[in-house]
């Protein structure tokens, strides 16, 4: 089953790219596993991906240990992120894509330090949906917060990460998506540096969200069926 959704996500990435003008190597499929046991991320695994999100640190500590023999596994850390679970996280993932406040800046410097990480990958999450329960960095505040993350070299901040309001249309998440790289386009004049990471885009309206420039597509039941909690 894994197989055959994975082909049939690659399929619409390509169909998506074609519309664009893009290529589709810009494009990179991210399997968000929570909720999904060691043995379905060994599947997604072996049918090509490499790149792989969870949600709760607690989750990945059980789960990712148990992991390493899938060696170029490439985990980025895709849930709100607490700053008493930064200790765990900077040993964890390749890339939080959910930097969102100062306060976790300061948390990462110091447990990188202790447990001699010397660099991580990071994504600035933006909050474009007026919902209370999304996370997320406000737009007037990405500046102060990327301007004071580019202080600090073993923060490498690849780009922008935003978790749209569900929508029935996927049309309707469009502006979303635009507005994700509009932002972009604007830290990269501002800081004269390029962001090239677009993570935008769910099972449902990633091919929007492709079309508008992501470079990462979050995954999980358009790959792996409906979640079992
Ligand atoms: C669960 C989740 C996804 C994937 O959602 P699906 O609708 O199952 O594809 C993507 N991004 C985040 C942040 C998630 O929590």
């Amino acid at each position: 089953m894994i197989r055959e959704n994975y082909e049939k996500i690659m399929e619409e990435i390509e169909k998506a790219c074609q519309g664009a003008g893009r290529r589709p190597e810009e494009v990179r499929l991210l399997a968000a596993t929570k909720t999904r046991t060691p043995d379905e991320i060994k599947e997604a695994y072996s049918v090509g991906i490499r790149l792989f999100g969870e949600n709760r640190v607690q989750e990945a500590r059980e789960k990712i240990p148990q992991l390493r023999d899938l060696k170029d596994a490439e985990w980025h850390m895709i849930g709100h992120l607490q700053a008493n679970k930064v200790k765990y996280a900077v040993e964890l993932f390749n890339c939080i894509e959910t930097l969102d406040r100062k306060e976790l800046v300061d948390e990462l410097l110091k447990r990188m330090e202790r447990k001699g990480v010397k660099e991580i990958d990071l994504l600035i999450e933006v909050k474009l949906s007026p919902e209370e329960s999304k996370y997320g960095c406000p737009p007037e505040k990405v500046e102060e917060l990327l301007s004071y993350t580019l202080r600090f070299p073993q923060l490498n901040v690849l780009g922008f990460m935003t978790v749209p309001p569900f929508l029935e249309n996927p049309e309707e998440v469009r502006p979303f998506f635009r507005e994700l790289r509009c932002i972009r386009d604007r830290m990269e004049r501002v800081f004269n540096k390029k962001f090239p990471e677009l993570s935008m885009g769910m099972s449902h309206d990633f091919p929007v969200a492709v079309e508008e420039g992501a470079t990462i597509v979050r995954i999980g039941t358009a790959l792996f069926g409906p979640r079992k909690y």
